[in-house]
């Protein structure tokens, strides 16, 4: 049974219904689910879409995750949307929020966690969970993150 509460369960955040999104977050959530439908998941069958938009305000940047054959070229949604920001912006590229959308419940990784806070750790992060979509941000994801700090002579 799928419900939808308003706290953010074993995440910190918000579970927002679907249909109570904001104009800007329904948008973002649907560019995920139609970049959700090219991905490549030959091994795991996870598909998965994101949506990043950042500060430049640019149409969204997408990305899906990637299975080839020979598991040389392993994507995930979450990275190969901000890679395509950067890409496309430059390193510097600040991720505002991003949206990821899958079957089920579909928090990011580890290391698409750590992707997300390397652009901003205050950056919104939008994903299905129990039957809602939970708001929250990749700090609150990935408390403790690495991050390099400059060494003092
Ligand atoms: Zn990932």
């Amino acid at each position: 049974m799928t419900h939808c509460d308003s706290s953010g369960g074993d995440y910190p955040g918000t579970i927002v219904a679907r249909p109570e999104l904001g104009p800007a977050d329904a948008a973002l959530v649907t560019e995920a689910e139609l970049a959700q439908e090219r991905a490549r998941p030959l091994f795991s069958g996870f598909a998965v879409g994101a949506a990043v938009r950042t500060e430049s305000g640019t149409e969204p940047y997408l990305g899906w995750n990637v299975e080839d054959p020979s598991l040389v070229r392993v994507l995930h949604a979450e990275q190969a949307a901000i890679y395509a920001a950067v890409h496309r912006e430059n390193a510097a590229a600040r991720v505002l929020d991003i949206a990821i959308w899958g079957t089920g419940d579909v928090p990011p990784c580890g290391a698409c966690r750590q992707t997300i806070v390397d652009s901003n750790p205050e950056a919104r992060v939008l994903f299905p969970y129990r039957g809602g979509i939970l708001i929250t941000s990749a700090a609150d994801l990935l408390p403790l993150s690495f991050r390099i700090t400059p060494s003092s002579p």
